[in-house]
């Protein structure tokens, strides 16, 4: 048996985990890490497309289930940082009104429990700590800002140009893409072709690891136990949670502390509480509100490679590029989205969508194609939702909401890079193992009775437990959702009387 103890015990270095026991350093707290994964190793197979699309080489065997039973691969990473450690580093604040209550014609995106001002000071430490780089006075959508941006934006390669003279010549206000590389003065990052969804070889990527745990272990108040994983949590007779069970490698694992923090990811943050129901409380750990593991929500997300015969897409660095002209009104009175370019897509990835077409030809539509992500808002629905299966497994039940503003945006992305003269649109929309955007399984509120969390990411039912990760999110907005979780995690660091909790 491996035993550990520590105030504060965080379940996962991801994003919302690796956030969290840095802001904690900054207090001096005694807190313990519990990791599931390994470091990544850095290795040519980094880089390798063939490696990490077509093998997974750095995705677990793990399979979850939909509803009808059906098998498929989630979208996560079991590895020291989390989903961080493959993102595609585009880290842009979400807007005010994502943080407000919002009507679609179908659909209501609820509101947040706090304002965006409540949380804009953590944004900009967020930037700062993840090294962003950005500009402002382009984007129509840009909220407002205390602190500039810590680094200048990253400058477009000229093929992207071309395309934002484009749009612009259509009225449209293509913005720079905010960006968590290192292209500091001296920073480490070449700007290569693999580094969206792929690691980084040289540490360039502002990963959660890079950028927050590694800080956060240096500061000494900080420890990380890797391989350790937590299936469990354990209650006394006060209701206070008090050890974590689990194992490494397979030998039994329990930690004891004060306060728990799950920052396991969306769905296995919520699996971990549902699995651990006893007989006192059988529909799982911190569910009086009976809302844990529903409203899951991931994006309605569809990738598009925009062909444009005429020009040679000679590009290195893509994802510089971003329009969000429809993201407050699509001209009907009702929010459209996002329209963001991404890593630029190589033959041999898009094979592992298109996998009947010769590599050849692949190549070929890649040499000539732009490739970006038109990205709407899904909202919530209790239908939606994250459950443990008998033997272990996580299931999602999932069906697509507010898909008629998808399909609306969708429409109108067309048109603007039809006229940007890009004849040809291949589309890939997101299926339900394409879920590395997920949120809402524990959603935060004022009300125990409609949410899970309170405003600060604290169960209701459960003093001494906190949910730290994109589980607390009411609603999805149409925005990456990376700046946002790093920005409540320090939120909680700060604000927090961890005294009191633990
Ligand atoms: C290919 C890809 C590209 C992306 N691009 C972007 C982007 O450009 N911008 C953006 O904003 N977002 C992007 N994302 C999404 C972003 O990475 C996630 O939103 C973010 O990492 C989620 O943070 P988290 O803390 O909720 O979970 P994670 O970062 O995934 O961290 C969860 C951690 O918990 C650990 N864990 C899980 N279960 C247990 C357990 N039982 N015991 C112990 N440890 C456990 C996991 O191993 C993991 O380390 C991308 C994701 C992927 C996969």
């Amino acid at each position: 048996m491996i035993r550990d103890r520590a105030r504060v015990v965080i379940v996962g270095s991801g994003m919302g985990g690796g956030t969290l026991a840095w802001g904690l350093a900054q207090r001096g707290i005694d807190t313990l890490v519990v990791e599931r994964g390994y470091p990544l190793p850095r290795e040519r197979e980094n880089w390798l497309p063939e490696a990490v699309f077509t093998e997974r080489r750095y995705k677990p065997d793990e399979m979850w289930r939909d509803d009808e039973g059906g098998e498929f691969h989630p979208g996560v990473h079991y590895v020291v940082g989390g989903n961080t450690k493959v993102y595609g580093a585009s880290l842009p604040r979400f807007r005010e009104r994502d943080f407000l209550r919002t009507e679609y014609p179908t659909a209501v995106s609820p509101a947040w429990p706090f304002s965006y001002a409540d949380l804009e000071p953590y944004y900009s430490q967020a930037e700062s700590l993840y090294r962003v780089h950005g500009t402002t006075g382009q984007d129509p959508s840009e909220p407002w800002r205390s602190q500039p941006y810590p680094y200048p934006a990253l400058p477009h390669e000229p093929y992207v140009q071309e395309t934002i003279s484009r749009l612009a010549a259509q009225g449209l206000h293509p913005a720079s893409t905010a960006m968590g590389v290192d292209l500091r003065p001296g920073g480490s990052c070449q700007r290569c072709q693999t580094c969206d969804g792929f690691p980084c070889r040289l540490g360039a990527k502002s990963d959660a690891e890079t950028c927050a745990l590694g800080p956060a272990l240096a500061s000494g108040s900080v420890r990380l136990m890797t391989g350790a994983r937590i299936t469990r949590l354990e209650t006394d007779e006060h209701g206070r949670i008090v050890r974590l069970h689990g194992d490494v490698d397979g030998e039994p694992l329990e930690v004891e502390g004060a306060a728990f923090v799950l920052s396991a990811g969306a769905a296995n943050s919520a699996a971990l509480l549902l699995a651990s129901r006893t007989d006192e409380h059988p529909e799982g750990l911190a569910n009086s509100s009976g809302l844990l593991g529903r409203n899951y929500m991931v994006h309605n997300n569809t990738h598009i490679a925009t062909v444009d015969p005429r020009r040679r897409n000679d590009v290195v660095f893509q994802k510089t590029v971003c329009m969000n002209d429809f993201y407050d009104d699509l001209g009907d009175g009702y929010p459209g989205g996002a329209l963001q370019a991404i890593g630029k897509v190589q033959g041999s990835m898009m094979k592992t969508h298109a996998t009947r077409a010769p590599l050849a030809m692949l190549d070929r539509i890649a040499d000539r194609s732009m490739e970006w992500v038109v990205m709407t808002e899904d909202t919530p629905s209790v239908h939606n939702r994250v459950t443990v299966d008998p033997d272990g497994c996580i299931r999602i039940h999932w069906r697509r909401t507010n898909y008629d503003r998808h399909e609306a945006f969708l429409s109108k992305a067309r048109d603007i890079l039809k006229k940007a003269g890009y004849s040809a649109i291949f589309e890939q929309r997101f299926t339900i193992d394409m879920n590395s955007h997920m949120c809402g399984t524990a959603v935060g509120g004022a009300d125990p009775a409609t949410s899970v969390l309170d405003p600060w990411c604290r169960s209701h039912d459960i003093p001494n437990l906190l949910v730290v990760d994109s589980a607390f999110f009411p609603s999805s907005a149409a925005q990456n959702p990376a700046l946002t979780i790093a920005a409540l995690a320090l939120r909680v660091a700060a604000e927090t009387d961890w005294d009191e909790v633990a």
